[in-house]
């Protein structure tokens, strides 16, 4: 961007390496915190990551039959709580906010639903809260809020939605070896110059934090295994179980990860421009994400006092919302190649092959309710 020093020169990696000089290596969750969040180099914090021009391509911006889908579960879901009644639709990480647009404009099917809704936009992007604005402000005009943190948000009746956003949580890795468990750190090349800083993994000198941070059932892997776990993960997961304990409300819960986790592997990676790039090289410049283990997920949730449904994988809950038959009404009215168009974003969305299994569910609710049925898709 125009004018003063971006992260496309450097700053944050010189910065970083200036903070292990300082204090010593960070922690993977630190590296990839200020990686994505730096207030002024952070990855999210002052671009538009998304798209063909971008770096990825999220569900919403393929089609906007996903966020439709999501905002009729969104009105099932209410319906079934025992709305009518004022209720907080929040949404957390929403990028360019086509979601949140496409999920109100099909809740239009139930107008008490958007007359009671008031929507919290959970994002700490200045960059993304003003593209939030230009999409939603021509549906909601000024009656959006936007917090940095979920706390933020007042209690009462909630429907949550986060689609990607647990993928960009720190996470935090530990390494077996013959000495037991030992997290793993980023430090730097030990030939560094200063003015292009290169950073390495090694692993923690005592094994202290690693040994605190396994979890029980994979205490006994093999050594060499990596495992990863995401306290930042679990800590949002808890304040969304707490809420939807303290007052009716549900949850979804939409990434890429494993159902019956913590696997044991790295799956940190960096994009960059629709490919991938060696996660330590450009910190701020690339996205870093990680597999959501959807298992520490629900377990959160239910520590904080929610139930949970899922998971389940993407291209089957869209399938049981009928994704099909929607593809087929918008594919009837219009041209060929937009009708391809559909086709082929309908595919990318549940074949196995694409997004449909690596992507899925879980739902979170308050308990007692959906008594009767799992929520739309679960
Ligand atoms: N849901 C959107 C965007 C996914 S990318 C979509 O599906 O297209 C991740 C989003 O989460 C971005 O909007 C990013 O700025 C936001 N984000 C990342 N870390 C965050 C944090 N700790 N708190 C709030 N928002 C965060």
């Amino acid at each position: 961007m125009a004018g003063e020093e971006s992260a496309g020169d450097g700053a944050l990696a010189r910065l970083l390496a200036r903070r292990i000089l300082i204090d010593g290596p960070l922690s993977v969750g630190a590296f990839m915190a200020e990686a994505l969040g730096h207030p002024r180099f952070g990855y999210y914090m002052r671009r538009d990551p998304f798209g063909s021009g971008g770096d990825f391509t999220t569900a919403p911006e393929i089609s906007q039959m996903f966020g439709e889908l999501v905002g009729l579960w969104c009105v099932d879901s209410w319906a079934r709580l025992g709305g009518p009644g004022p209720f907080h639709l929040v949404e957390l990480g929403p990028g360019r906010g086509t979601l949140m647009a496409d999920a109100l404009r099909a809740a239009a099917v139930l107008p008490l639903f958007r007359d009671n809704a008031t929507v919290h936009l959970v994002e700490t992007s200045p960059a993304l809260r003003e593209r939030q604005r230009q999409a939603l402000q021509p549906i909601l005009g000024d009656a959006i809020q936007w917090h940095d943190r979920l706390e933020d948000v007042p209690d009462g009746p909630t429907i949550l939605i986060a689609n990607e956003f647990f993928d960009a949580l720190p996470i935090r890795q530990v390494q077996k070896t013959n000495h037991g468990w030992f997290e793993r750190l980023v430090d730097l090349e030990p030939d560094n110059s200063g003015s292009d800083p290169r950073f390495r993994f090694v692993l923690e000198a005592f094994g202290s934090s690693g040994s605190r941070l396994v979890p029980d059932a994979l205490r006994d892997a093999p050594e060499g295994s990596v495992v990863e776990v995401s306290p930042a993960s679990q800590a949002v997961a808890r304040t969304i179980g707490a809420r939807l304990a303290a007052a009716p409300g549900a949850a979804l819960a939409i990434d890429y990860g494993h159902a019956h986790g913590p696997a044991v592997g790295d799956t940190l990676q960096a994009l960059r421009r629709h490919a991938f790039a060696p996660v330590l090289a450009a910190p701020g410049e690339a996205d870093l994400t990680a597999h959501v283990d959807f298992a520490a997920i629900a377990a959160a949730a239910k520590e904080g006092g929610a139930r949970s449904f899922g998971p389940v994988e993407q291209g089957e809950w869209l399938t049981r919302l009928g994704i099909r038959q929607r593809a087929a009404a918008l594919a009837a009215k219009a041209r060929p190649d937009q009708a391809r168009d559909i086709g082929s974003a309908l595919d990318r969305l549940i074949d196995p092959a694409q997004m449909g299994r690596l992507f899925k569910l879980v739902a979170l609710a308050t308990p007692g309710a959906f008594a009767d049925a799992p929520p739309a898709g679960f």
